[in-house]
């Protein structure tokens, strides 16, 4: 779970390694390595069902900051149900087998940064992982829930406040630690 400027670096530098041997494949493989995350719209916008995915980034950075407090993140293309439909689709249609490998790359960064950060579990790496999880009941399983009942930290996320009233979400238990102009942090 890295930002979309982190993956689109990683693509760019993995692809232009691979280009002398792969050639112009590199283009599945490095478009698949970025946009892969376009699952973080859909997740947006199962969570707060709003269609103005302006507010994806605000979001994504809001589940990051609060990693700590047992969300339990699911993102459907980063798991191994979807790895296997690409891995299906390359038996038909070989440019799949690119695209395969750009997923994979993507999810090999995101693993190594959840590792370093000992945030591994916070991610369900299959769909039958986070029904399981998501039942046991240890879980925060929405990010509504995350912002009204878990005091969330808001801090440095810009336009926060304009996106949680616009999903129609109280703001009565976030905590924001944003230093205002003179350097103090206010409470709330
Ligand atoms: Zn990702």
């Amino acid at each position: 779970m890295s930002s979309l400027g982190v993956h689109t670096v990683q693509s760019i530098a993995a692809s232009a390694v691979l280009y002398p041997f792969i050639g112009e494949k590199v283009v599945p493989f490095g478009l698949a390595a970025i946009f892969i995350d376009l699952d973080h719209v859909i997740e947006y916008i199962r969570q707060t069902r709003s269609l103005d995915v302006r507010g994806v980034f605000s979001c994504c950075k809001l589940i990051e900051n609060n990693l700590d407090k047992r969300f339990l993140v699911f993102n459907m293309f980063h798991t191994v149900e979807f790895l296997g439909l690409i891995f299906c689709l390359a038996s038909f249609f070989p440019v799949f087998n690119y695209v395969l490998a750009g997923c994979l790359f993507h999810l090999a960064c995101d693993m190594v940064r959840l590792l370093r950060s000992d945030l591994f579990f916070v991610r369900a790496y299959s769909l039958f992982e986070y029904i399981y999880r998501s039942r046991t009941g240890r879980y925060v399983l929405s990010v509504k829930n995350l912002v009204e009942k878990h005091k969330p930290d808001i801090s440095g996320i810009s336009g926060i406040r304009f996106w949680l009233g616009k999903w129609g979400w109280s703001q009565d238990e976030v905590i924001d630690a944003t230093p205002d102009l003179w350097g103090n942090c206010k409470k709330k």
